[in-house]
């Protein structure tokens, strides 16, 4: 049987759980691309027309300068007409941010640790599935923070995601991914490190659209990074000694507790 254009033993039970899984996936990818292709074309097209105006007002600005006489009174003109349209392209630019202020954080008083252990257990399928061994080395000593739960576990969802990805298009056994928090004076931070490919472009990887993959978007660790440097935290990679690559970001304790999107003390806990 063809199913979202997957070969699929209709009498494997297995198989067809796998296929429905990998088609969901298929789906959500599809629909997360032709939106962020929607939004792009409809941020380009809005701000094409006055960029365009702001040329030729250019051009026309430099001719009527380049005349002999200058021709002061038309120049003028030009350059009115050319701040009128940069004013209207930095309206578009405003529009589009107040689109995504909602993605602002709602602090929340947040048990890091438990949160980790939330997500392995969320990606327990494709953890087994990859038959990837994994480890977690909580630290005791790691306070809760003021964050944004669901955009935390986005970020650790990602990373986690993209190491079981470079795992799996690796050849070495076994397919370790360990993933740490401890304390470091006033930051928690959570390593996920992996022994995949660690084939890594670090100058690029957190750049928006940057892929390697496929069927990639490579929004994944932009993601991260906006939500992270949102939460006055940062986000980085290294390659590691043996093989693979780590992730590491650390978010604030004391600058993340009290500024809570009410403006109030966090009464939520994760
Ligand atoms: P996507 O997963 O859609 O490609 P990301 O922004 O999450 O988008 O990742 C961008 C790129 O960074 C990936 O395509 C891959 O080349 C690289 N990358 C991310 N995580 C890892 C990793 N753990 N090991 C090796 N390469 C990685």
């Amino acid at each position: 049987m063809k199913f979202f254009g997957l070969d699929v033993d209709i009498d494997d039970g297995a198989n067809l759980s796998k296929a429905l899984h990998d088609a969901q996936e298929q789906l959500a990818q599809a629909s997360r691309l032709a939106a962020v292709a929607e939004l792009s074309a409809s941020i380009a097209h809005e701000l094409n027309q006055p960029l365009q105006a702001i040329v030729a007002h250019g051009r026309a600005c430099v001719r009527w300068l380049a005349a002999t006489p200058p021709r002061i009174d038309e120049a003028r003109y030009s350059a009115e007409q050319l701040l009128r349209d940069a004013n209207a392209a930095a309206d578009v630019v405003s529009r589009i941010r107040a689109l995504f202020r909602h993605m602002l954080p709602q602090k929340v008083e947040l048990d890091i640790n438990k949160l980790i252990l939330q997500v392995c257990t969320l990606m327990a399928d494709d953890i087994q599935r990859n038959a990837v061994s994994l480890e977690t080395i909580l630290g005791e000593d790691v306070p809760k923070i003021g964050a944004d739960a669901v955009q935390i576990q986005q970020v650790i969802v990602n990373l986690v995601r993209n190491a079981i990805e470079a795992l799996a298009a690796s050849e070495e056994r076994p397919r370790l991914l360990v993933i740490r928090s401890h304390r470091d004076a006033d930051n928690v931070v959570i390593d996920v490190e992996d022994h995949g490919t660690g084939q890594v472009d670090f100058e690029k990887i957190f750049e928006p659209f940057f892929t390697t993959k496929e069927t990639g978007m490579g929004m994944g660790l932009a993601i991260c990074r906006s939500i992270i440097e949102a939460h006055a935290g940062r986000i980085w990679a290294v390659r590691n000694v043996s093989r693979g690559v780590t992730f590491t970001f650390s978010l604030p304790i004391e600058r993340s507790k009290g500024h809570f999107a009410t403006g109030a003390e966090p009464t939520t806990s994760y």
